[in-house]
């Protein structure tokens, strides 16, 4: 496991090691390609998917206790309760990238060994890199991991007790995995590949077979 924070070495080093990955995947018969995700997009997506998933779990929320709001801070000081809100949703952008590599690690054949996390300086984001190419389903598995333990799971558990600090966080939490689930979503169309993530574009590369299709 590295953690570092992203500097030129660093990008250099992960193009070059992208590089070296690339010509090992040519010499197996595969090659690369790339499916990026565009940033507009991913933010649009961003701002439907948390509109969506509020009216979902706040109109669940209002079907259960028959008031949309009704005791927001549950008892606690407002200046506290947004305080804890902002400290917990400060922490839990750290806690999904180290989910993402949590699961990353089991497939990797160096486990620990390929995952890095790392600080865009840039964009002020945290990331979580993995230097092997997984297959589709442990990819997946790894992608939506940070989306269902802070996102879903929170809502389920906010509903139960009747939190909305834990319902917020969870819809926030879920929001935080669009961009995760937008590339996801463009795994249905590569059933049969390697994937990695690249080390500069925002998306990933994919590894098909050179001759045919990848299906
Ligand atoms: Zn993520």
């Amino acid at each position: 496991m590295r953690i570092e924070v992203e500097n030129d070495a660093i990008r250099a080093r992960k193009k070059q090691e992208y590089e070296d990955l690339v010509s090992e995947m040519d010499a197996k018969g595969y090659e690369a390609r790339i499916e990026k995700i565009n940033i507009v997009t991913a933010n649009v997506f961003a701002m439907v998917l948390f509109v969506i998933v509020g009216a979902i779990t706040f109109g669940i929320n209002y079907t259960i206790r028959g008031n949309l709001f009704g005791d927001f801070f549950g008892g606690m000081n407002m200046y506290l309760w947004y305080l804890l809100f902002f400290v917990f949703y400060f922490l839990s952008i750290f806690v999904h990238e180290f989910i993402h590599g949590f699961f990353w690690h089991f497939p990797c054949e160096k486990k620990w060994g390929s995952i890095d996390f790392g600080l865009n300086v840039k964009m002020l984001t945290p990331y979580c890199h993995c230097r092997e190419a997984l297959n589709r389903k442990v990819y997946v598995f790894g992608a939506f991991a940070p989306t269902f333990f802070l996102g879903i799971i929170p809502i389920i558990i906010g509903l139960i007790i009747n939190s909305y600090f834990v319902m917020l966080f969870g819809v926030i939490g879920f929001i935080g995995g669009a961009g995760d689930l937008m590339v996801i979503w463009t795994l249905r169309k590569h059933k049969d590949c390697m994937l990695f993530d690249h080390p500069y574009e925002v998306g990933y590369a994919y590894f098909v077979r050179k001759t045919g299709t990848e299906e």
